[in-house]
């Protein structure tokens, strides 16, 4: 056991946030990193120290492996935390941290590196029967060839980056005639996006879920899973809206489903927290998709209905702990929604909107949790994601849980950027998502824009309702020129771009 006195955690916003919470309660120290573009994040201002890592673009900044190290060993942590995103998946990064003597809190470079390359992952977990969509076991290049592979397995198909990852590097090919065309797109994006050109072929399949195992493994062999998150509701095929448990996920397929998971990472001799993602057809058969060797951004809703602090259990394993449960002692409480707050506009196909934070108000009460990087009146940097903030309920069942939600949405108030929360709202609310029957195609299926009503809150009304009163009291003392209402409230004009 090697106690942990002093962490770095090397990301950024909400995750560097959340992984310092857990390290003070455990009396461990804290160090934050920067980008000239977070100076006055809250990340920085909650560590216990704070170093500069340079410019704001993320290439000068959180992805300068060896500037992180090298501000590791000059003040003296003993670990570093790699969030997500940035260097979390970053064999390379994770081999010189450990040969720096510095704890990497994660899996073993070796566990990354297969995990990294999907196809490497795939044929590393075949030799244990794990169900698999149908496809090329290797790298595509021959162009009759994979074209005779496509047929087979029957169009459409997909054509994906091995070392693809954030929903990018992924081509759907309808029919044979635009198959060389866009693989020989998909090869020269995946080199010039992950420098990495080797692409394979997947079946595409037509009404798939993304359902999810979370897996805990330690460095003495132990391997447990903490079932299951449902992340079908997606846009660009990257996740919006997280839940656990999932609505169609009967106990004996989650038994299935985590003993695959299981199997998946000790086929990588996996230690730390990781999870392995699986695409779930029609007939609820599932098949491997990829692992991911890192804490997710949706790991909340996991620790709400586990009662497990994730981040704990990775410093614990971290410092070479065997863990302090097994399978038997997990069970699920209740039920937890996640939405992730993007500055986003769904009404202009979910671009990026960054901006200035002018309001910004979270919602409380009973069963609530924000995980959020900012606060009132600052300014969302252009160089990154764009999630803001994830919110994140917990009720007894999943009736309760999207009420609560609904409530939440309602209570949030963000003005001068637009976000996902209206379109998060949208979804919650929709019949397709209440039943349960739904899949990834939900934004294609169901979601236009104009479908965003203008909903006023309470308050709102009342405002309205003032309004209202004061134009007309105006109107009849004649003080009111054309054009002067609309000048006058346009300080308040944010208001009506609130909600559904
Ligand atoms: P999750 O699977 O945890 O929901 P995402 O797939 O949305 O996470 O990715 C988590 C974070 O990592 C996001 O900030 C995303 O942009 C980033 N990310 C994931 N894979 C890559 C990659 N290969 N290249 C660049 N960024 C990535
Ligand atoms: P990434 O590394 O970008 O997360 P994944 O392989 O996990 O890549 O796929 C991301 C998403 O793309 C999935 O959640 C799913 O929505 C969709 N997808 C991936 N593979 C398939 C497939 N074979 N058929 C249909 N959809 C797929
Ligand atoms: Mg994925």
């Amino acid at each position: 056991m090697r106690k942990i006195k002093k962490l770095l955690v090397a990301n950024r916003g909400e995750i560097s946030l959340r992984v310092m919470r857990t390290a003070k309660e455990m009396g461990i120290s804290t160090v934050a990193v920067y980008s000239e573009a977070d100076r006055n994040s809250p990340h920085v201002a909650f560590a216990d120290e704070a170093v500069l890592l340079g410019p704001a673009p993320s290439s000068q900044s959180y992805l300068r492996a060896d500037k992180i190290i090298e501000t590791a060993l000059k003040m003296g942590v003993d670990a570093i935390h790699p969030g997500y995103g940035f260097l979390s998946e970053n064999a390379d990064f994770a081999k010189k941290v450990t040969e720096a003597g510095i704890i990497f809190v994660g899996p073993s470079p070796e566990s990354i590196e297969v995990m990294g390359s999907k196809l490497a992952a795939k044929q590393a977990v075949a030799r244990y029967g794990i169900p698999m969509v149908p496809g090329t076991e290797d790298a595509i290049s021959d162009i009759p060839a994979a074209k005779h592979k496509a047929f087979e397995i029957g169009y459409p198909i997909l054509i994906k980056a091995s070392a693809g990852g954030g929903g990018k590097g992924m081509r759907i090919v309808n029919q044979e005639e635009e198959f060389e065309e866009q693989m020989l797109r998909a090869i020269s994006e995946a080199q010039s996006a992950f420098g990495d050109g080797a692409v394979f072929i997947e079946k595409y399949i037509t009404s798939p879920r993304h359902i999810e195992i979370q897996v805990l493994g330690d460095q003495h062999g132990n391997v447990v899973y903490l079932f299951e998150r449902e992340c079908s509701v997606q846009r660009r095929h990257q996740k919006v809206i997280e839940e656990a448990p999932s609505a169609v996920v009967s106990p004996k397929m989650r038994m299935a489903m985590g003993e695959a998971a299981v199997q998946v990472a000790k086929a990588c001799d996996y230690y730390g927290a990781g999870t392995v993602e699986f695409i779930v057809d029609e007939k609820l058969d599932f098949y491997f998709l990829e692992m991911n060797t890192r804490l997710q951004v949706e790991h909340p809703v996991t620790e709400m209905i586990t009662g497990k602090d994730l981040v704990k259990e990775q410093i614990l394993i971290a410092e070479g702990y065997p863990l302090s449960f097994s399978q038997n002692d997990l069970k699920i409480s209740g039920h937890s929604i996640e939405v992730r707050v993007y500055a986003e506009d769904p009404k202009n196909n979910f671009l990026p909107d960054i901006g200035r934070l002018r309001t910004y108000v979270r919602p409380q009460g009973p069963g609530i949790r924000v995980d959020d990087g900012f606060e009132e009146g600052m300014d969302i940097p252009i160089y990154y994601d764009p999630m803001i903030a994830k919110l994140i309920v917990h009720d007894e069942n999943r009736e309760k849980a999207i009420q609560r939600m609904i409530r939440a949405i309602d209570e949030y108030q963000i003005t001068g950027i637009e976000t996902t929360l209206d379109f998060c709202r949208f979804v919650l609310g929709h019949e397709a998502f209440t039943s349960g029957d739904f899949d990834t195609k939900f934004v294609e299926k169901y979601f236009r824009p104009d479908l965003l009503k203008v909903h006023w809150s309470d308050s709102e009304k009342e405002l309205l309702a003032g309004l209202a009163v004061e134009i007309f009291e105006q109107s009849k003392s004649k003080l009111v020129r054309v054009g002067a209402t609309e000048s006058n409230s346009s300080p308040r004009t944010n208001w009506k771009n609130r909600l559904i």
